[in-house]
């Protein structure tokens, strides 16, 4: 870790370093999400990075001329917006097939979906074992395994897929928001612990041993699918894709030009499509989690969507988003929530535990601090760009 602290206050990164950008496209949000296919979706992109959370992949004619040919494809499916973009003219099917894929996993994980798995799991809870599709008890048994390394440094997890209760009951990102009375989130805390999902490998069933319980896979399962969608598309032998699931980025392989992608990190403090620093990199897999990302405020004070699962209440612990580095994005995804849950100080005793992983953290104010390896790859924003 960058461990250049004073006074325990994160120091901001000092080195200064200059960033090429794309003209603004000057594009409006559309009112609904868009499903598109362009030769050049140069502009597509920009506009859609509005509607992104955390990470913004830039225009790609940074470095690469703007009349190379690319196609993509974008829908809204696992409740966010969805993009695949490739390089060269590929056939229509090919998106059929990726978007097909991603629509039997909206089947499986949308617990807001009549019949999905994971409603049926929360249906019934604390009645019966429910059968469920290998890969909800792939994820379900990943997501346990975060559950419980962030479990070691706390009495509760502080990843935990059985969060639904405490989800529905704030109701943060549905039109109905609101703070809950202290009784209300007592009871609903009872009813999260990771230790009552039973997952029977054998019988392919999932079972909920309270009634009440709900699983939410919010927190992993976008990337999840992106693995999934990067999977396929290597075995399609296509070498560069940037795959963007409501801001959970696959930068597959590396730019035609051979040059790594440049993503950009939301500045938690700017409007929307605002970057704080840039990440070069090539075959990476980069998810955000902010409290900016999805949230309300009342009084002045903002409640927003990472809940802690000690107190009931958002996580409050001087942390505006945690970006995290990775190979394979189930993890990196759980990750993301999972360190920006636990605080700095664990989270990074964490990560020190792990290989390959990397992270970017933005503080409340302001400040940046960074792993080893992060460093390395960031780039900071040239002034008035
Ligand atoms: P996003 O889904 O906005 O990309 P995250 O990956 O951090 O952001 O996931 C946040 C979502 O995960 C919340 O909206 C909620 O559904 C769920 N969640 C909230 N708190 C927790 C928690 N402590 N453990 C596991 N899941 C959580
Ligand atoms: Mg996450």
């Amino acid at each position: 870790m960058n461990s250049k602290t004073e006074g325990g206050k994160p120091p901001p990164l000092q080195s200064a370093f200059a960033l090429l950008r794309c003209p603004p496209c000057g594009g409006s949000t559309p009112a609904t999400p868009p499903k598109t296919e362009s030769q050049n979706p140069c502009h597509i992109q920009c506009t859609m990075r509005q509607l992104y959370a955390g990470l913004l992949v830039f225009c790609l004619c940074l470095t690469l001329s703007c009349v190379q040919k690319q196609t993509q494809r974008a829908d809204f499916v696992l409740g966010t917006i969805c993009s695949i973009r490739f390089f060269k003219e590929l056939k229509p099917e090919l998106f059929d097939e990726l978007f097909s894929r991603l629509y039997e996993l909206d089947d499986i994980f949308n617990m807001n979906k009549d019949n999905s798995d994971i409603d049926r799991i929360n249906k019934n809870a604390g009645i019966q074992a429910v059968p469920v599709k290998k890969e909800c008890i792939e994820l379900l048994s990943r997501a346990l395994y975060f559950s419980e390394i962030s479990s070691q440094s706390n009495g509760y997890a502080a990843f935990d897929p059985t969060i639904g209760p405490l989800v529905k009951l704030w109701g943060i990102g549905s039109d109905k928001p609101r703070i809950p009375s202290p009784d209300e989130i007592k009871e609903k805390l009872s009813l999260i612990n990771w230790r009552n999902i039973e997952i029977n490998q054998e019988e392919q069933t999932v079972f909920l041993t309270k009634k009440g319980m709900s699983l939410d896979l919010g927190a992993i399962a976008k990337g999840y699918a992106a693995d999934i969608i990067a999977e396929k598309i290597r075995e399609y032998g296509i070498e560069s894709a940037v795959i963007d699931l409501g801001g959970n980025i696959f930068a597959l392989g590396e730019k035609p030009d051979k040059n790594p992608y440049k993503i950009g990190i939301q500045n938690p403090l700017s409007p929307r499509g605002d970057y704080m620093v840039y990440v070069e990199t090539k075959n990476k897999t980069l998810v955000t989690s902010g409290s900016y990302e999805r949230f309300f405020e009342e009084n002045g004070v903002r409640y927003h969507h990472i809940l802690s699962t000690e107190t009931g209440y958002p996580v409050d612990n001087g942390l505006l988003s945690v970006t995290i580095i990775a190979e394979n994005s189930t993890d990196a995804d759980a990750l993301s929530t999972t360190i920006y849950a636990l605080g700095f100080e664990k989270g990074s005793a964490l990560l020190k535990t792990m290989s390959g992983i990397d992270a970017i953290f933005i503080f409340e104010d302001g400040s940046l601090r960074v792993t080893e390896g992060a460093e390395k790859i960031l780039g900071k924003k040239a002034k008035g760009s």
